[in-house]
Formats: C-alpha cells, structure tokens, sequence
C-alpha cells in the first residue's frame, strides 16, 4: 500500500514514520510513504499556496492550484515510483483533512488499508479552498471533533491505524480490534503512598476467570 501525503510541512512527519512498526514496515515493502512538499507544485518565485479568503475573513486559505497540480501529478502512473502502473488507477482514494469531514474511526481504517493507495491532503492557516472538497478529493474526514493547527497529525494518526491492518505489519495476536486493561511487573507498587495491586483474578492462571474479567472490561472497535 503506498500512502502520499501533500502537506506544506514535510519535515514534521520524518521522525514520527522512521520508528518502530512504521519504520519496519516500510523496510519491509509492505508500505510506502511519500510526503509531498505542496510549494514543489507552485509555479512563482515565491512559491506562494495560500491567498486572502473570499468575503473577508481572518487568515489565509490554501489554494487549489497547487494542490490541484500535486494530485495530478502523484496519480499520474510511474513505472520506476511506488506501485506498478495498473494499479495505479485501481484501488484509490484522495482525502482531505479537514474538521469539518467525517469522523474517523476503525471501520475506516480497515476499509482504507484494502486499498492500493491512499492519496492524503493536510490542510493548514485557516483551511483548503472549498473546491477542493467538493471536486479533487473524494472524501473529507476528521479525526475528532477539535480544530488543529494542520493536518499533518491527522495524516499521521490514518497512517498509523490503517498500518496497523495491512498484513504481515504485526503479529497476528496483537491486531485485536479492542483494548482492555493491561497490567505488568510488578504485582504491586507504591503510587501516591497507596500500594496498587494487579487485579488478583490475573495472577490467578484460571484462564476462563481471566478471559471473563477481559471481556467484562473491553472495549471492541468495529
Ligand atoms: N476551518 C478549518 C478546517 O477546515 O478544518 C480549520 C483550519 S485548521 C486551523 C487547518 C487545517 O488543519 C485544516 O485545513 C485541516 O487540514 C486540519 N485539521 C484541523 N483540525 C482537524 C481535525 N479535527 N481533523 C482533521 N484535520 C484537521
């Protein structure tokens, strides 16, 4: 799966995608992330993407020209970049961060990481020209109800849950779709002068007591 972010940042995302399982499951083939510079699709000297909002208002608001240019130009097929040329019109699908787009949640993420690439827009000052929700991207979504400074944390957080998913990223056991309390070593320690204990149920090794005790307690994403 190969995910291509556009965002007016590129270097906030180098140190969180060069860790861990993202980090591995890049080197494995299994991903491939590319961040996309939009000032690289401007055409002046200035590499201007923003300009004054129509109507007034504070701020500035990203163009669609360049962005226009940049989805142009990654949805075009290269043989030598990323996935091979048929696929390159296949499994899809352009996203535009904004708070005002659909909530994401786990669904999405299992929808998303059966795709060949998923093509991500990150906003930022006072958001995107409209046009480019209602005619270049195909879906806008949020990842909660609160406004950011941009969209490149939003951009992380999809790539992360949709990673997660692709197959072969992490073992089997740990794809759960829930979460439950966990605890580990050791059984017992002093926090705020209070000893805290592990449930005793865990230490128990009744396998259908502690099987009860973590469904009385999870919670299951869909
Ligand atoms: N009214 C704007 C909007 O459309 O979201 C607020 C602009 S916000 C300061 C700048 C950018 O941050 C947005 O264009 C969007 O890309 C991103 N953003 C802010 N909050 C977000 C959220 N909850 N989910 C996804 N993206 C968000």
């Amino acid at each position: 799966m190969r995910f291509d972010i556009i965002s007016i940042f590129p270097n906030i995302f180098d140190s969180y995608f060069n860790e861990s399982i993202i980090k591995r499951a890049q080197k494995r083939k299994l991903i491939k992330i590319n961040i996309h510079d939009l000032r690289d699709y401007t055409q002046d000297r200035h590499k201007t993407v923003d300009d004054k909002p129509y109507g007034g208002g504070f701020g500035m608001v990203l163009m669609v020209k360049p962005i226009q240019k940049a989805v142009q130009a990654i949805k075009k097929p290269r043989r030598k970049v990323g996935i091979p040329t048929q696929k390159a019109s296949g499994k899809r699908k352009v996203i535009l961060l904004s708070a005002k787009g659909r909530k994401f949640d786990q669904r999405m993420a299992k929808r998303f990481s059966k795709l060949d690439q998923l093509i991500i827009i990150s906003g930022r000052y006072e958001g995107v020209d409209e046009r480019v929700a209602k005619y270049i991207a195909d879906q806008e979504i949020s990842i909660g109800d609160y406004v950011l400074t941009g969209g490149e944390v939003p951009a992380m957080v999809m790539v992360d849950a949709v990673t997660r998913l692709i197959p072969g990223v992490i073992t089997k056991g740990s794809l759960e779709q829930e979460s439950f309390p966990q605890y580990t070593r050791p059984e017992s320690i002093k926090i705020n002068n209070k000893q805290r204990k592990v449930p005793r149920v865990l230490l128990s090794g009744n396998h259908k007591k502690i099987e009860q005790w973590q469904e009385k307690h999870v919670k299951i994403f869909k």
